[in-house]
């Protein structure tokens, strides 16, 4: 167990003071995300803190991007890979397959209560996403009736499903698409979000919005042609552009009976929702559906190993297996066996540890203390989540629900007062205001194992941050 190098005071734990400011860090040949300032060097990871180059120890309150849900130092993992690496590092999955793969797969088929029958293995989340996409497509070549008109997607704005060009396409950042517009792919269409507490109108029922939603989906098969729909893509919980959005009671089934009644797939992308960051599992668990294809990633391999999955539905694997009997797709890390078998024992201390009521017990407490600390803020427009997946939103105006606009770039100045050494917190921030429609938000997600002290420290924390940025 790890104990921070930290002094104490007034509000539980600090940690102490770092002795090299970002300006005398050299500039780095790794091509970050920003160019001109190479981001803080980590080398070290304890628990729920990494630590930089300089000492500080940051408390990681979002698991990076909703990754390391074990935290940072499960020797467990370490020998899993370790026995991995001895037996047989890699081998090439359209010649072999391999001990490690074939267990994972295993696993996560049995998670889905044997409804989901395949695991497709890769090694990113919009891998996982293009997957879906193209068994989508062969899927409907391959019955026993082809139907090679459905090429139409239809996925949901303000929505994220990955940086390569096909998940660009079905998702709606704005700003990560906006220098690929011309590029992308144009038979992918875009129905409206379930996004409460921005659209739900003055009055309107939960059920009467879902129907809405619903009614929305059916015109847009309509207009596309219903039999031209390839399948509905969707994040079980909206993570990245929205931050942490809940589906609403009766949505997903709502939209899954359109799919069904005209024949299209439901693709659930649970990249970020998945494997028990909301709480269960599978994230549609508690939804009622099933998807035809689901995708996971993040919680998959606890950032362990680089590694996510396509699960896919019984009836699509039997429609390819009695069509060609192959999968037009591989890559050739696929099924990789030293990240299945990190996989594989993050699945199993997941359960061993006992970690989803942890996730519900503790999420219930950050959603209480996020609620106690931020619901009277005047420039907190709303707070939601579930399992251990909660985020806030930010507006100028609380009435108005006005967000600030982009040029302020709110999430990310919290975000980088965050790791001041004085708070020494890293919180993920979402910069919505970019279409200016959504406001900015920042996420949590700590550690399926966080305690108590945890979830105590880290609002406090963000508490103080927030101060520093938009008053109190
Ligand atoms: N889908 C969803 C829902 C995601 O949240 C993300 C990443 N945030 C992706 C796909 C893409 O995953 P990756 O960054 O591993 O490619």
């Amino acid at each position: 167990d790890y104990t921070p190098d930290v002094h104490s005071s007034q509000e539980g734990v600090l940690p102490k003071q770092s002795k090299q400011t970002s300006d005398s860090r050299s500039q780095s040949s790794v091509l970050y995300h920003q160019l001109r300032q190479p981001p803080l060097n980590i080398v070290g990871g304890r628990g729920s803190y990494l630590i930089t180059d300089s000492g500080q120890e940051i408390l990681d309150a979002t698991c990076g991007a909703a990754v390391s849900c074990l935290g940072n130092s499960d020797k467990r993992v370490h020998e899993a890979i370790m026995e991995q690496l001895r037996k047989v590092p890699y081998c090439y999955s359209l010649y072999f397959t391999n001990s490690a793969a074939e267990e994972l797969s295993q696993i996560l088929v049995d998670s889905t209560g044997g409804k989901m029958s395949r695991a497709f293995i890769v090694s990113s989340g919009t891998e996982a996403v293009e997957a879906s996409l193209k068994m989508a497509v062969q899927y409907y070549m391959e019955m026993p009736v082809p139907q090679p008109q459905r090429v139409n997607f239809i996925a949901r704005k303000q929505s994220y499903h990955g940086n390569t060009l096909g998940s660009l396409s079905v998702g709606h950042h704005v700003g990560r698409r906006a220098l690929y517009e011309k590029i992308l792919a144009k038979n992918v269409h875009h129905v409206s979000q379930c996004y409460p507490y921005r659209d739900m109108q003055d009055g309107e029922t939960v059920e009467a919005y879902v129907a809405r939603l619903a009614q929305e989906l059916e015109d847009k098969f309509q207009e596309l042609g219903p039999d031209t729909v390839c399948a509905f893509v969707a994040e079980t919980m909206t993570g990245t552009t929205l931050g942490c959005v809940p589906p609403l009671p009766g949505y997903l089934k709502a939209m899954k009976e359109v799919c069904e009644r005209h024949g299209a797939l439901l693709i659930l992308d649970e990249v970020m929702s998945g494997m028990g960051r909301s709480g269960t599992l599978h994230a549609w668990e508690q939804e009622g559906v099933v998807p035809d294809l689901q995708t996971m990633a993040k919680g998959l391999g606890a950032g362990y190993a680089p590694i996510a999955a396509l699960l896919v539905n019984r009836h699509v694997v039997d429609t390819l297996t009695q069509g060609t009997g192959a999968f037009s797709h591989s890559q050739t890390y696929q099924g990789h066996p030293v990240a299945c078998a990190a996989a594989c024992r993050v699945q199993k201390i997941i359960q061993e540890d006992n970690l989803l009521p942890n996730v519900c017990e503790m999420g219930k407490y950050l959603g209480q203390l996020l609620h106690q600390k931020f619901g009277d803020h005047p420039h907190v427009g709303d707070i939601r989540g579930r399992g251990l997946f909660w985020a806030i939103e930010f507006v100028q105006d609380k009435k108005t629900k006005e967000p600030y606009p982009p040029s302020k770039s709110v999430a990310w100045t919290i975000h980088k007062t965050a790791l001041k050494p004085e708070y020494s917190i890293s919180l993920m921030p979402g910069n919505g205001g970019i279409d200016g429609i959504n406001g900015d938000h920042i996420c949590f997600a700590p550690p399926y194992n966080c305690t108590k002290e945890e979830i105590e420290m880290i609002v406090n924390r963000a508490s103080r941050v927030v101060e520093e940025v938009l008053g109190n």
